[in-house]
């Protein structure tokens, strides 16, 4: 159940103290309750009426009420009951109704015509477990030596005596001035390639983007640049530095069953094996080709560096057991008063990882960080924009989202983007929630990528007002910006903005609770970073809502070149971009 609350705008100082506020109530009968539950809060330093100093930029409030909801929703939809929230579960059909439960308490409005839901059709994907590969004269066993899958829609996957070629990076970048497959027909044949870009393993920062992953860094592009190469089987060559994982997830996350999205071709363009092999698997095969793996992996950095044949064969045999089924997209808006088709869009993924059975017990994957915390997020700061907008209704729309098969490969996301309820041009901005700071607040609030947006300068400016600053992902090898639901949306053009503090104030969540059964609700919780990130994200979402800015994307890549196209007339000015920003500009391939 979902209770209105009463907000109050304030003024930050860097302390974070109260210094002066004027109220507004959601509704005027609600003047008793905000007085008695601000009393409550036992501030002495809230003045009342007094108004927000004109000179001092403003903040949104988030009082211990919002707090009081916000820890019901994250401590609710991370319970047990709610079974890990796994896509096409019963803990699916729980989620789904409470988030739409949720939004018609707050009065908002469906965002699919008369729907509050979008199905999102997903094919259930599991490969055979006992698969071998054959490389060569060695033969290797699947889940501990080398992993494999398909997207395609097909029963059986039959790779035969293929051609093997190690390819580099597997990248072709013409702003970059790379190709890895220049002159170079793969038709039919089987690719070895290494995980993340040159810039990575070079460490030079004049190489993609050094030590930051650019989109080429990531499986995920190098399976859908081989496809375009024509290539039938991608095996990359994990390691775990580059990759920021260890061979354990490489493992769980590609031996188990997967989603996918369906195509009209039933995903026949695609690869038809997506593989990685063990490091030592390849040492073993390059050794037994006569070939130096250090020293390839040395070359396939540098500039000119030329594909090898690598004189062995690949065979491999797998069949799928496929079931398709529908999953669910939520999303709620809030109709602006003056330019309702412009529309400012705030996410969470609501899915996770489930349930299993180990060793005959059930393990639930409760996924309390990720994301009940974002979703919570998403919910509370709902309620606190409705009760906003009953004083002052915002000019745009607001929408509230929250995505499905986040987890297996943004597909909610994917699917949204690509059948969005109104054209992406109208889009105005998307901010994205994925794991939140539960403990303490802090002097900083992270970003992901660096000269992407004009989202960046709107986040230094609304942090500097809370007395804060940002602070650059300090782990950029990793790509983030490309992992979560945000990418989805920044891939048809719409600026968009990823919050993720995951992990970041807690030395051991990486470590030991990340995508663990162990990511649970603690009563513990102080919510203090959840308090001062609602704040600040409520504030972009009010100035976006009540502003006439349309965000724009900065360096060249193909995110700005579909907004272009989309918004011809986006305005170009003042932003000035120099020769050397374009060269160093980062684009994903499609
Ligand atoms: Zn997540």
């Amino acid at each position: 159940m979902i209770i209105r609350q009463f907000i109050q705008k304030v003024c930050f100082t860097s302390s974070f103290t109260v210094r002066t506020s004027s109220l507004t109530t959601s509704k005027s009968g609600l003047m008793a309750f905000a007085l008695l539950a601000l009393a409550s809060i036992g501030s002495a330093s809230v003045a009342l009426p007094a108004l927000a100093q004109a000179d001092t930029p403003s903040t949104l409030a988030i009082s211990d009420s919002d707090l009081d909801l916000y820890r019901t929703h994250v401590s609710t939809l991370a319970s047990d009951k709610f079974e890990g929230r796994g896509p096409l579960s019963a803990g699916e059909t729980l989620t789904v109704n409470y988030l739409v439960e949720a939004y018609k308490a707050l009065g908002l409005k469906p965002a699919f015509g008369d729907s509050y839901t979008q199905p999102v059709p997903l094919a259930k994907i599991t490969p055979s477990s006992d698969m071998a590969l054959t490389l060569g004269q060695h033969t290797f066993a699947g889940g501990s030596a080398f992993t494999a899958r398909t997207q395609r829609i097909v029963k059986d996957i039959t790779l035969k005596n293929s051609d093997v070629i190690f390819v580099g990076y597997g990248i072709n970048a013409p702003e970059y001035n790379w190709n890895d497959y220049a002159g170079l027909d793969v038709k039919g044949k089987t690719v070895v390639m290494l995980v993340n870009d040159p810039g990575f393993a070079s460490k030079d920062p004049d190489l993609f983007q050094g030590n930051a992953m650019t989109y080429y860094g990531r499986w995920t592009y190098k399976y859908e640049e081989a496809a375009r190469q024509g290539a039938e089987a991608v095996f990359i060559v994990h390691e775990t530095m580059p990759a920021g994982y260890g061979w354990g997830v490489v493992e769980n996350s590609n031996s188990n069953t997967k989603f996918t999205l369906v195509d009209n071709n039933k995903n026949l363009s695609q690869v038809g094996v997506m593989g990685w092999l063990h490091l030592n698997t390849a040492r073993t095969v390059f050794e037994q080709a006569g070939l130096d793996y250090a020293a390839l992996k040395e070359q396939a950095s540098t500039p000119g560096f030329k594909p090898i044949p690598m004189k062995v064969k690949a065979s491999l045999t797998f069949s799928n057991t496929i079931t398709h089924a529908q999953s669910l997209n939520v999303a709620a808006i809030l109709p602006g008063a003056s330019a309702a088709d412009e529309w400012v869009m705030l996410h969470a993924h609501w899915d996770h990882l489930g349930k299993s059975e180990k060793n005959g017990k059930t393990v639930i994957y409760n996924g309390a960080v990720d994301n009940a915390s974002g979703v919570a997020g998403v919910l509370t700061l709902a309620n606190n924009l409705v009760a906003q907008s009953e004083q002052t209704p915002f000019e745009r729309t607001l929408m509230f989202s929250a995505f499905t098969a986040e987890e297996t490969g943004l597909l909610g996301a994917d699917h949204f983007a690509k059948n969005p309820p109104i054209p992406t041009a109208n889009m105005v901005a998307f901010l994205n929630i994925d794991g939140m700071n539960v403990n303490n607040a802090v002097d900083y609030i992270l970003q992901y990528g660096e000269g992407y947006s004009s989202l960046e300068d709107d986040l230094s400016a609304t942090a500097a007002a809370q007395g804060r600053s940002v602070k650059l992902d300090p782990r950029p090898q990793n790509g983030l910006f490309f992992r979560s639901d945000h990418f989805a949306l920044a891939r048809q053009g719409v600026p968009s903005l990823l919050f993720m503090s995951l992990g970041d104030t807690d030395p051991n969540f990486i470590a030991n609770r990340y995508h663990k059964a162990d990511d649970d609700y603690l009563p513990s919780w102080t919510l203090g970073g959840v308090q001062q990130d609602l704040a600040l994200i409520g504030t972009m979402m009010s100035n976006l809502a009540n502003g006439q800015q349309w965000p724009v994307w900065k360096r060249d890549s193909d995110f700005k070149k579909k907004r272009l196209i989309d918004r011809p007339e986006a305005p170009a000015a003042g932003l000035v971009e120099t020769a050397a920003e374009t060269a160093e500009s980062e684009a994903p391939k499609q």
